[in-house]
């Protein structure tokens, strides 16, 4: 990642208009290696969610435990998203960030807002009408709810569904050796992802919005290494070092993707096997969190919120803060399964307190680079959730959590070709 990040910014610096760089590197070598790692992220998030969630419903021992678990996931995850949100505004509001902000400064263009659905409409989408549909186009809260539903009849019919469960099992162990592989050759990816984003995005546009920048990167830290790092310890009661330490992996890879989905396979595997979670949560929560529980971007648009309001010189009233508080928590909701969500989120709650939408303009240029760290604060908060319910409900093993070595990606062993009856003959 380090490398990634310097190779990108020399040629940022001393090679952005040299051609061939530009269109075999960067163009080129970069942009294949990094576009093929994420696919490759991509290509295992719907079989290892759908394996590892049928794995996990059959395996909560009691169905009713399975309401439970969802219940205190979704209530912490609203918790958090509010809580990140409020401390956002507040050390926002406190350095006030882009008084005194000349517009012109940055430059950029304009920015029209995609349409968000309206929350009604995400309610009724919760259900697939068509499930191939919902698993071609990698919806994850269809995805979630049919597994579900199909892995609690397993249960019900008994017997007959023993072998679909065994079968589920074995997938499930194969997809997650596919983790270990892809994971394997991370680095060359995580390389290219980095070199390329640097190349193209160079470190001197963040200058004329060091304000914003500097607010947002705060509160960003401030709420991965004190709220959320206080909650686990007072909820999870488990040492939060240990927790940063065995998470550091996902948040690599959510930080070169910015993708909370396309990390799914990472983080789920890093709270399973190095956080020790059970199955039969993590395999409900991390989904379900990637989807709808977005700390970082929630603490973005408490920043983006005050940043802008101070540029435009328009007064916000604590009424305006606390629809900002609300309406982030239910856009978190209601923008599940969209791309390029912090934006758009972002957009709706523009809109509700009357603050200029095309004020986003101003901002675009270093969302890049910001969506990489929000991300990567996203998936922490998914891992602290899934890591408090687990241990709410003994779903964790503290040995597990507490060994250093435990998950750890060492070496992928190729199977020997065992010689065939002919041959041994
Ligand atoms: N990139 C973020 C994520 O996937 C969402 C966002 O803030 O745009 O978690």
């Amino acid at each position: 990642m380090v490398a990634g990040l310097i190779v990108g910014s020399l040629i940022n610096s001393f090679a952005h208009d040299i051609r061939f760089v530009q269109d075999y590197l960067v163009g080129g070598l970069f942009h294949v290696v990094g576009s093929m790692f994420i696919s490759m992220l991509k290509m295992l998030v719907v079989p290892l969610v759908t394996f590892s969630l049928i794995c996990g419903v059959c395996g909560l021992g009691d169905i009713s435990k399975l309401g439970r678990v969802g219940g205190k996931a979704f209530a912490l995850f609203m918790i958090t998203t509010a809580l990140a949100i409020t401390l956002a505004i507040s050390i926002a509001s406190f350095f006030a960030p882009g008084e005194g902000f000349e517009i012109f400064q940055t430059g950029t263009g304009t920015f029209i807002p995609p349409v968000a659905p309206p929350l009604t409409q995400v309610f009724i989408d919760l259900i697939p009408s068509n499930p191939i549909a919902a698993f071609a186009e990698g919806n994850m809260l269809q995805i979630i709810f049919f597994t579900i539903l199909f892995a609690v009849c397993l249960l019900m019919i008994g017997k007959p569904g023993e072998a679909i469960i065994n079968a589920a099992e074995k997938l499930n162990m194969v997809m997650m050796e596919v983790v270990n592989v892809v994971m394997y050759i991370a680095p060359v990816g995580v390389f290219a992802l980095m070199a390329k984003t640097f190349s193209l995005q160079g470190l001197d546009m963040i200058l004329p919005m060091l304000s914003y920048v500097a607010v947002l990167v705060a509160a960003l830290l401030l709420h991965v290494t004190g709220t959320l790092m206080l909650l686990l310890r007072l909820l999870g009661r488990v040492n939060p070092l240990t927790f940063l330490k065995k998470m550091r992996t996902a948040q690599i890879f959510a930080f070169s993707t910015s993708s909370s989905n396309a990390t799914i396979p990472v983080t789920l595997r890093s709270v399973e096997k190095r956080l020790g979670v059970d199955n039969s949560t993590a395999s409900f929560i991390v989904p379900f969190g990637a989807t709808i529980n977005m700390d970082g971007t929630a603490i973005m648009q408490g920043v983006a919120t005050v940043f802008i309001a101070n540029v435009y010189g328009i007064d916000l009233s604590l009424g305006s803060y606390l629809t900002v508080i609300g309406m982030a928590v239910l856009a978190s909701i209601g923008t599940a399964g969209v791309p390029g969500v912090g934006l758009i989120m972002l957009a709706m709650v523009f809109d509700q307190v009357g603050l200029p939408v095309e004020g986003i303009a101003l901002i675009l240029g270093v969302d890049r680079l910001l969506d990489m760290i929000r991300t990567a604060v996203n998936i922490t908060g998914d891992a602290v959730v899934s890591t408090i319910v687990a241990r709410s409900e003994d779903a964790i093993s503290l040995d597990t959590f507490n060994d250093p070595d435990a998950g750890q990606v060492e070496e992928v062993h190729l199977p020997h070709q065992q010689p065939t009856a002919s041959e041994q003959a």
